[in-house]
């Protein structure tokens, strides 16, 4: 057995025996602070992704890892054949601080997604009345649920998609941010619930026009239609507010969360809505057997604790303005576009000298920023939220010192 890799012997076993499912920048870490991140070779980088947002509390917080750690020597998982003495406790908790009736717990986000769809259509049946197996779901042009059947289901985007046919019905998609489209789509009495992402992340961060998710939701209330945010990647402080929804005082009927619900520790979601839909759910019909364990009972705890505590949601929205305008400062022409809210943040590159957005982000690699394209053209930035003013000018100068090297 080896005792320390160098990053191009990890890679190679990666390769060899991983599944070839992701593509990610030649870079191994071994260590994360706050918003640092080193590689094998000790070389530091600011984080720029935080796991797709699973991080924004920081890496390794130590309020996190203690939790971890003293709740992991106790009790671990029971499943929920029997109570665990943290569950209650963290019912209580969630629901007081998103203000829901119920919980529903789960692990990964499109676990979250695939409950919150199966919330709707039961909600659709035996609340609503609509006939059996005919509930539809409508959902948005260039959405990200997640992997499974049903998020890729819902999906347009052919990679996610293509050979993994035969698809979920059930499914009407519209173009996002498309309020007339939603109005004709909900004249189906058949249509049982909007799934939306109130920011598109994985589409490149694509916020939508002032006003829609507002009038959105007023058009499903009149419809008799649920409203289902999905804030897996939004949610929890990322956008400037503790929901992206909060900016339009929308409140959904069915809450999707999840990555940063463990500040970056282990999987936890949760789908929260009232108990009118919550309760359309009964024993045997739905469940996981990690969903609701102690340790990640606890973890979610103290990552939500963290949130208020050390005020991320304003260092967000203060320091996503200066990332912005700092971000048009540079005034390169490669730099198209600046968009985001808070700290979910991407820029659009036009490629200069061949040169395109994966060299921009293996340029600021080089010069310690780690960021990843998507999209072939699109950069997200979004590094946790407890970065310094200090901290964010550094990272502007890493970047704009990499396009101006690109471009030379
Ligand atoms: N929903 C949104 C909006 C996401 O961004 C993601 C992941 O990126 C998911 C769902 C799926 O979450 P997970 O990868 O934890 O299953």
């Amino acid at each position: 057995m080896i005792d320390v890799l160098s990053s191009s012997q990890a890679m190679e076993l990666e390769h060899k025996f991983g599944a070839h499912n992701y593509h990610p920048l030649p870079v191994v870490l071994s260590k994360g602070e706050g918003v640092f991140v080193w590689d094998v070779e000790g070389k530091r980088y600011y984080d720029f992704l935080s796991a797709y947002s699973a991080v924004n509390q920081g890496h390794c917080h130590p309020r996190i890892i203690k939790a971890l750690v003293d709740q992991a020597s106790k009790l671990t998982l029971t499943s929920r054949a029997f109570h665990n003495n943290l569950l209650g406790e963290y019912a209580e908790y969630v629901t007081g601080y998103f203000r829901y009736d119920k919980v529903l717990p789960m692990n990964s986000g499109v676990e979250a997604v695939e409950t919150g769809l199966k919330l709707c259509r039961k909600w659709a049946y035996e609340v609503k009345g609509i006939e059996s197996n005919k509930a539809r779901i409508i959902v948005c042009t260039g959405n990200f649920h997640g992997r499974t059947f049903g998020a890729i289901s819902a999906s347009t985007d052919p990679d996610s998609r293509t050979n993994f046919g035969p698809y979920l019905p059930g499914f009407e998609v519209i173009p996002y941010n498309d309020i007339e489209s939603l109005r004709k789509a909900l004249s189906d009495s058949n249509v049982a619930g909007f799934m939306v992402e109130p920011i598109q992340g994985e589409a490149g961060v694509v916020v939508p026009d002032e006003g829609f998710l507002k009038a959105a939701a007023h058009l499903c209330k009149d419809a008799n239609v649920l409203f289902i945010a999905d804030e897996i990647q939004t949610g929890l402080a990322r956008t400037g507010m503790m929901l992206a929804c909060d900016h339009e005082g929308v409140r959904p009927d069915i809450l999707l969360l999840g990555k940063a619900l463990s500040g970056g520790v282990l999987p936890v979601s949760a789908v929260l809505a009232d108990d009118e839909i919550m309760l359309c759910i009964k024993p045997g019909e739905h469940g996981s057997t990690y969903g609701g364990n102690p340790l990640a009972c606890a973890v979610a705890m103290e990552s939500l604790k963290i949130l208020k505590d050390e005020s991320l949601a304003d260092n967000a929205a203060r320091l996503g303005e200066i990332l912005r305008r700092e971000l048009r400062n540079i005034g390169s022409d490669m730099i198209t576009v600046v968009r985001g809210k808070g700290l979910l943040n991407a820029i659009v590159i036009k490629p200069v000298n061949g040169k395109d957005a994966w060299d921009v982000c293996l340029k600021m690699a080089e010069h310690g920023l780690l960021a990843k394209p998507t999209h072939g053209d699109i950069i997200r930035f979004a590094p946790p939220l407890v970065i310094t003013e200090e901290q964010m000018m550094e990272c502007v100068a890493i970047i704009k010192r990499s396009i101006e090297e690109i471009q030379k």
